[in-house]
């Protein structure tokens, strides 16, 4: 099984995956996190995609691409996985559609989780990561027990360089410049199912529940 979230930035991806690949057994691939990880561990790749990231737009295709392939590749990602972040651009998503045949996978669904942009806002500048194990929280919406402390690690919280405002307004404009076309290229191939994103994080998963549940 292959599923794809998509959305704008803060719309909730992550936040879903989380719940979705606990209760469908999933492999979890954010293109974002890999980069992330590749940025702390100044890879090539990171130093690469660390100027773009930083300034609130895409990585180059041509990079992005090849960590996609090579981690679908994987044997772990056989049983099924879920791809957050990824396609971003129609080129990406053309090239998906090509590789996805060698490795005998195909597209099962497409959620587009959609959210309003003042809301987009909110969310994306009180996020806060965890640095040990990466879990989610958000200030308001999904404070931690112990400000600024992991529930799950105890690790320290910290808020992602690119979730600082004008950062924030930079990726919605990417967004809709880049990745929106993805909606109608998606919807043509009858792939899509819209959600409302608007509810709170339980609201949410209800609406994706339902959904994969008849897949
Ligand atoms: P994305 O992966 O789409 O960029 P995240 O899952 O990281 O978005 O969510 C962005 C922020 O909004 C996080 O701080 C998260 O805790 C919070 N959040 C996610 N879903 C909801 C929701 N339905 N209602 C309120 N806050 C949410
Ligand atoms: P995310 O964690 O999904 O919000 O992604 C954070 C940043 O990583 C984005 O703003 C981009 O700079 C980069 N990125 C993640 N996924 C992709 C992708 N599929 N294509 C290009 N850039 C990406």
């Amino acid at each position: 099984m292959l599923i794809i979230l998509l959305g704008p930035p803060g719309a909730g991806k992550g936040t879903q995956a989380e719940m979705i690949v606990q209760n469908h057994n999933l492999v979890y691939i954010s293109t974002g996190d890999i980069l992330r990880k590749a940025v702390r561990e100044e890879t090539e790749l990171g130093r690469k995609a660390r100027e773009y990231m930083d300034q609130g737009q895409l990585v180059p295709d041509n990079l992005v691409v090849e960590i996609v392939r090579d981690r679908l590749g994987e044997p772990d990602c056989a049983n099924g996985s879920l791809l957050d972040g990824f396609p971003r651009t129609v080129d990406q998503a053309v090239f998906l559609e090509q590789v996805l045949p060698d490795i005998n996978m195909q597209i099962d669904r497409v959620l587009l989780i959609d959210v309003d942009e003042e809301e987009l806002i909110e969310r994306l500048t009180g996020r806060r990561v965890c640095s040990d194990c990466g879990a989610n929280y958000h200030l308001k919406y999904k404070a931690p027990k112990v400000r600024n402390v992991c529930d799950q690690c105890g690790g320290d919280l910290y808020q992602r360089d690119d979730d600082s405002l004008s950062t924030v307004k930079e990726r919605l404009e990417v967004y809709k410049k880049q990745t929106e076309p993805l909606v109608e290229f998606y919807n043509k191939k009858e792939l899509l199912s819209p959600i409302d994103g608007n509810q709170d994080i339980d609201g949410v998963y209800d609406q994706i529940k339902t959904i994969l549940g008849d897949l």
